[in-house]
This record gives C-alpha cells, sequence and structure tokens, in this order.
C-alpha cells in the first residue's frame, strides 16, 4: 500500500506547483540551478494535446438556447461541413445534447483569415469530443487526465460539518464521505459545537479543479471530547475502516436501508394500520422517500427472496448468516440481477423506494429478523463488523502508527 512517507515527495511538488502562481502544471519543472532557466527549453503548453502557440485558441462556454449549429457556423464553418461534422460524429457524441454552461474551443489559424481548424466540446468535465477538420475531417472523443491528490483538512465545528468543510472552501463532498466512514459510531445530526476532525484523503483533479472525493484514508473525530479513528486498512479482499483499538469502526449492519431518509413509522406491537384502518401489530420499519430512492442492504449475505406479493409488494430478503435476515418491501422496482442465490455485500443496490403492495406512500419497510423472528433492530445491541485479524495486526499496528502520527500533524484552522 503506498502510503503518506511515501508520498511526501509527491505532495511537496504538487505544493510548489501551487505556489507557482501562474505558472501551468504542464511546463513546470524542478530546476536546480535557478540561473540556468533560460537555458531549458520550454515545452509546449498543450490544450486537449494540441500547442497552443501554433493557433489563435478561442474560447466560451455554451450559451443558453444555443444550438451546435450556432457555435460552429459563427466561427466561419460552412453549413455542409457542420452537416458532415453532425452526421461522421453521431456514434461518438449526438449534437442534440449540446447543453447550456459547458466549455467549447475553436483552434483557428494564426493568421487574418482566423479558418476554424479544430473544434472541441466538453461533454462533461472529463470526457470531451475533437473535430479535426485540418485535413479531411476527422473525430475522435478523448478524456482529460484525471490527478489523485492526497490532501488534508481539519476543522472546529461551529455548525454542521457541511458547513465547517464549505467555509474552508473545501468540496463538500467531503462531508458526505465522512460521514458515511462514520455512520456506525456518530450522529451527524448530532455533532457539537466544538467537536473537531481531521482527515487525509485522496481527491480526484481535472484543470486544478475538484471533482470528487475518491475514498478517505485517515480520520479523526473528536465527538463530545472522544476520539474516534478511522484507519483505511485491506484485511484480504476487505477494504475497511479500524480504529486506535485494531476494532472495525463498522457494525455487521448499517443504520437503515436507505440514505438521508426519515423514518415514518417506528416498529411496535401495536399501531393503528392507516390501510386496513384497524390495530395490528407493525413489525417493521418505515422509512420514507421519494420513488426510486435507492435501498441498500444493510450487511452483507445471500438473496433467498426477490419477487412481488400481494401485501409486500415488490419485495427483498437478504439472509446475513445462520441468526439474522433482513426484509425490504415495497419496491418500485427489484435491482436487475438481484435474484435469490446472489450474494450482495452490506451497501449494495438491492432494489429501488415505491409504495407497491399495501402501502399508502413512497417508502420502504424494513424487517430485521433474528432467529426466524420479526424483531426492532434499534433495539439490538447488533454485533460490530469483524476486527483486525491476527495474521494482520503487526503490518496493521505499523500502519497506525504512521497515521496517527501524520493526523497529529496537520493543524487546526485558527
Ligand atoms: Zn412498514
Amino acid at each position: 500500500m503506498l502510503y503518506f512517507k511515501q508520498l511526501i515527495p509527491i505532495l511537496l511538488i504538487y505544493f510548489i506547483i501551487q505556489s507557482c502562481g501562474d505558472h501551468k502544471k504542464s511546463d513546470l519543472k524542478i530546476i536546480e540551478n535557478p540561473d540556468a532557466i533560460d537555458s531549458i527549453p520550454k515545452a509546449p503548453q498543450l490544450l486537449y494535446g494540441f500547442p497552443v502557440d501554433s493557433f489563435k485558441v478561442v474560447g466560451d462556454k455554451v450559451k443558453k438556447n444555443q444550438f451546435f449549429s450556432d457555435l460552429i457556423t459563427s466561427h466561419g464553418i460552412s453549413y455542409s461541413m457542420m452537416n458532415k461534422m453532425v452526421k461522421q460524429g453521431e456514434e461518438l457524441f449526438d449534437v442534440r445534447r449540446l447543453r447550456a454552461g459547458r466549455d467549447y474551443t475553436v483552434f483557428e489559424k494564426k493568421d487574418s483569415t482566423e479558418k476554424a481548424l479544430i473544434f472541441v466540446y466538453e461533454i462533461d468535465r472529463i470526457n470531451y469530443v475533437v473535430y479535426d477538420l485540418r485535413d479531411s475531417l476527422t473525430i475522435y472523443r478523448a478524456k482529460k487526465p484525471v490527478k489523485i491528490i492526497e490532501r488534508s483538512a481539519a476543522g472546529i465545528i461551529n455548525n454542521s460539518l457541511y458547513l465547517t468543510l464549505d467555509q474552508q472552501g473545501y468540496n463538500p463532498e467531503l462531508a458526505i464521505t465522512l460521514s458515511e466512514v462514520y455512520a456506525w459510531s456518530i450522529d451527524f445530526y448530532h455533532i457539537q459545537k466544538g467537536d473537531r476532525f481531521k482527515v487525509i484523503y485522496d481527491e480526484l483533479v481535472v484543470d486544478n479543479e475538484s471533482i470528487g472525493i475518491k475514498r478517505i484514508k485517515a480520520a479523526y473525530f473528536e465527538h463530545f471530547k472522544k476520539p474516534y479513528y478511522a484507519i483505511q486498512f485491506s484485511q484480504g479482499n476487505h477494504l475497511g475502516y479500524y480504529d486506535q483499538e485494531n476494532r472495525s469502526v463498522r457494525r455487521q449492519f448499517l443504520k437503515a436501508p436507505v440514505k438521508f431518509s426519515r423514518i415514518s413509522s417506528r416498529y411496535s406491537k401495536k399501531r393503528f394500520h392507516p390501510v386496513q384502518k384497524r390495530n395490528k401489530p407493525h413489525l417493521g420499519t418505515d422509512y420514507a422517500a421519494p420513488k426510486g430512492t435507492p435501498i441498500y442492504s444493510t450487511a452483507n449475505g445471500v438473496i433467498t427472496h426477490a419477487r412481488f406479493s400481494k401485501y409486500n409488494g415488490n419485495y427483498v430478503k437478504v439472509k446475513h448468516n445462520s441468526v439474522y435476515s433482513t426484509q425490504y418491501l415495497h419496491m418500485s422496482k427489484i435491482k436487475r440481477g438481484i435474484r435469490p442465490g446472489v450474494s450482495v455485500s452490506q451497501g449494495d443496490v438491492i432494489g429501488f423506494v415505491g409504495s407497491t403492495g399495501l402501502a399508502t406512500g413512497p417508502h420502504v419497510c424494513y424487517r430485521f429478523w433474528k432467529n426466524g423472528k420479526q424483531v426492532d433492530p434499534y433495539r439490538q445491541n447488533l454485533p460490530k463488523a469483524e476486527p483486525i485479524k491476527k495474521a494482520n495486526l503487526e503490518t496493521y499496528q505499523k500502519i497506525k502508527q504512521v497515521v496517527i502520527a501524520s493526523l497529529e500533524d496537520i493543524p487546526y484552522p485558527k
């Protein structure tokens, strides 16, 4: 595993690049003797693979109600050529899918004719399509390089984790990823003012801009003055998070089968049924969520049922071990490929929220079976996931030491 110490040189280079102001990353070199700067030939600056010096480069964003034809013809490209571009490029990019706000660039001839030679459109943050008009027309799709950069962050909670990170200019996706790591131990709706955290993570970067969080490598969260460590470690084929006492930070079961939902009805032995209009036990926990919201298997297991029944609607049942099974009712759709005998991991999507069967509105009724009886999962002392195995203990201890030291080195903001 590539870890922090090995990454220090890479990080240093990165910070040098960051502090070099207007230099583009691509033309940066590490200079041993600063007096020799002029003797180093400058590498040409490339944009989508083309040397910008050889063209007059014009770029803009697609405006509202602008069509492909507007962009093309306003740069002096003929209608017949445009038709050729649309037709020949059909398989690579459907021009009807042009979106306002996306970047496009025209590489023009560097003389008074300003003839358009190359047209590039960014399909999304990574993919772009190139129409090269220089010889006969050549069209291809390519991807911008996505860099993975290790970064760290620290914060002291004033209001919410999301705002704390957002106000400091971090990608707010980090808040979501961090709350997922701690989903089993910290309730992020009840974090305290003064709680604080540090995190080391890999960020996905395109054109010096963050496009997402690849993974959290290590984190420290101080909640009610109590330390919670989460250190990523692989035990064979399973990548998990473990704490300072070599325990898994996860439980064998997720708290809920859907994200960002609310419990609309709890498990109870006696409840007035809204559809049947009579008192009857409600042996599940209902989570209200919009139709189509993904439903996750709350633990590893094997599918035993995936079908429709009159009361349950579309439902799935997963057997986790000889003691526990879970069941998910009223799905709008069971996920393709989910059928009896199929293995699932904790967090795998098994279906989507709906209101099939006996249900008033879109929700998932989550049923928790222990030794063949339905029980309230919130009253169970659910087992923790497996700790660090004996065979991995020595390796983990070493990594843990390095990681905890790296976390301690991250300063809190003033
Ligand atoms: Zn229910």
